[in-house]
């Protein structure tokens, strides 16, 4: 037993695991984004904590302090709730060669839930299906705020990044009223309105998001600062309809044409449509189609292959999808008028409740499964229904893996390989790295945007799969996610440059990530602006050792050994 796992094992109680065998640690390690391909400083994790209660957190953070001036004891301590971060680091801590303890917190996963308010209080380690099924036990009238990344994935983790997805209510941090949690420095945090509270329950403080006082719930966020321990999150609740919508538009100038148009839509119906994705062609062939390409040739479809893909599964060059909640009669007459809305550029709106999907499925489910099989028209049928149905389901806050898919384009076994299995882009070695940057709401900048991203990609061999994310009438990010085979090295790199050339030069053209992977945090902050001097003297006071997640979202970090 090594110094670190005893002086561990001394602190924390038996309700909990740790582990300092390299076999176990390492699978931590391993990411979608090939950080360690590139240079020769290796991330390390020489334990692991999984706490069974929050005490023994507590307890790990005091013995970090403790040790911190002790060249050989000290450690820091990196946090993650399930640790699919993928794209952005996934399980990984920010920085290399210090001596780290990553503290999984996927075993805490209680849920208390105020049925009545709809306003639920969770563990880091609780997963969007953890919740689901918890909500469905009890009748099924709230959603969970899922994304992309699909059922395994921690609920406060994706908060803590400040995350989106594209229910009800989109922006996630957004709808977390209250949280609770432990500074670096061991003191416990709860908010003042909390403290003032001499109730027995204490409650209304998880139905006010902003407190008294100044607001330091944020700080949990996008920074090093404390370890997230319980947080109160708003869930939207079902509304008696709902209605998904996908309006397809032909040819790829009605972009501009379409940006005032969904602007319309997220002003006139704020509250009935939430958000409003839009997506190109390759994006959507990505999610619904095979790479026709073999998929370690690190090479992007022809032109003609996109046409093939598009004419065959009838992808148009916009693919507009969004959501109405509401009564019966707004869903109906919501409908209606987004239709007559985008009618001057779409008369191919379908939306997911339509007649014709409903006999479509129940003609396609009634069909034997070896005539599916057997035809390939009535198989692609039933594979776009399917993809329709799990999207809906999406926007209805059930999650599921239907975008995963995307991880899996350029795997060097193929994406068909993982088939029936279930999907993880980071145990399963796929090679992925987000841009997701902010860009004006407005048509022209949008298409200079879309120019840049078609033109730049390429260079590299990187597939330009655009999405924007229309947050809300004035405010969309787009993700592109950067799509490479993880296990050529000379691959590795090019799909970095890529990402570095999509980000300096994105931001002379003022597109800005709103979120950045643990490599950029290191190289593209500047420590001594006034902005990370300010973060710095505030982490001196919370975590005055530097023991959390050394350089996460803070590049003027002391680096510890
Ligand atoms: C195909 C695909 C689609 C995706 N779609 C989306 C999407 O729609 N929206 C989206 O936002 N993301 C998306 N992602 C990105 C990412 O996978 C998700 O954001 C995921 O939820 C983040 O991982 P996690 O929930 O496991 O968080 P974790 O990895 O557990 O946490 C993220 C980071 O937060 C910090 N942290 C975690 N827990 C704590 C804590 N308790 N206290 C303090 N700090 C903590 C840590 O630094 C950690 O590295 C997608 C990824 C893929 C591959």
């Amino acid at each position: 037993m090594n110094k670190l796992h005893s002086q561990i094992s001394n602190a924390i109680s038996n309700q909990s695991t740790l582990f300092t065998d390299i076999e176990k640690c390492s699978p931590y390690l391993q990411g979608t984004e090939g950080f360690d391909a590139l240079n020769d400083k290796k991330r390390r994790i020489d334990a692991v904590v999984i706490p069974g209660n929050t005490d023994d957190i507590k307890a790990l953070i005091e013995l970090a302090n403790v040790v911190s001036k002790n060249e050989e004891l000290r450690f820091s301590i990196h946090p993650i709730s399930s640790g699919r971060n993928w794209g952005y680091g996934t399980s990984q801590p920010p920085t290399a060669n210090v001596k780290t303890v990553l503290l999984d917190l996927s075993d805490l996963n209680k849920i208390e839930f105020d049925e009545e308010l709809g306003l639920v209080t969770l563990q880091p380690g609780v997963t969007q299906q953890q919740l689901s099924d918890y909500l469905i036990k009890l009748g099924d009238k709230y959603m969970v705020p899922v994304t992309g990344a699909g059922p395994d994935c921690s609920i406060v983790g994706n908060a803590i990044e400040r995350g989106y997805g594209i229910t009800h209510y989109t922006d996630h941090f957004g709808a977390v009223t209250a949280i609770k949690g432990l500074w670096g420095n061991g003191t416990q945090y709860q908010s003042a309105l909390f403290e003032l509270d001499k109730s027995k329950d204490k409650f209304v403080d998880k139905t006010y998001k902003w407190g008294v006082g100044p607001y330091l719930d944020g700080l949990f966020t996008q920074s090093n600062f404390g370890i997230v321990t319980e947080m109160t999150i708003r869930l939207a609740a079902r509304k008696p309809a709902f209605s998904s919508f996908y309006i397809k538009l032909e040819l790829d100038e009605l972009l501009e044409a379409a940006i005032p148009l969904i602007q319309r839509v997220l002003r006139d119906y704020e509250g009935i449509v939430s958000s409003i994705n839009l997506m190109d062609k390759r994006r959507v062939l990505s999610m619904i189609a095979d790479n026709p390409i073999d998929n370690n040739q690190h090479q992007n479809m022809s032109d003609n292959q996109v046409q093939m893909q598009a004419e065959n599964l009838k992808t148009p060059s916009w693919t507009i999808v969004g959501s109405i909640y509401g009564s019966k009669n707004i869903v109906k007459v919501t409908k209606k008028e987004i239709k007559s809305i985008f009618k001057q550029i779409s008369n191919q709106t379908i939306f997911s409740d339509d007649p014709i999907i409903s006999i479509a499925n129940k003609v396609i489910n009634f069909l034997p499964e070896g005539l599916l099989n057997r035809v390939a028209m009535l198989k692609k049928v039933k594979l776009q229904l399917d993809s329709l149905h799990k999207a809906k389901e999406i926007m209805q806050g059930k999650p599921n893996r239907l975008a995963l898919k995307l991880a899996y384009w350029r795997h060097e076994k193929g994406a068909n390989s993982f088939e029936g299995k279930v999907l993880s882009p980071g145990k399963d070695k796929c090679g992925l790295l987000w841009y997701a940057p902010l860009v004006l709401m407005k048509a022209n900048a949008m298409r200079e945007y879309v120019e840049f991203v078609r033109k730049t990609c390429p260079l590299f061999n990187i597939e330009p799969f655009i999405t924007f994310t229309n947050l809300r009438h004035d405010c969309v990010d787009s993700t592109i996610p950067i799509v490479f085979d993880l296990s050529n090295p000379a691959v590795v790199k090019e799909s970095h440059n890529c990402l570095k050339k999509l980000v300096t030069e994105g931001l002379k053209l003022g597109y800005v990530p709103y979120r950045l992977n643990i490599e950029q945090q290191q190289w593209l902050l500047d420590k001594e602006s006034d902005f990370w001097q300010t973060v710095n003297q505030i982490k001196s006071v919370l975590d005055p050792n530097n023991i959390l997640s050394p350089g996460r979202y803070n590049p003027g970090l002391v680096i510890l050994k």
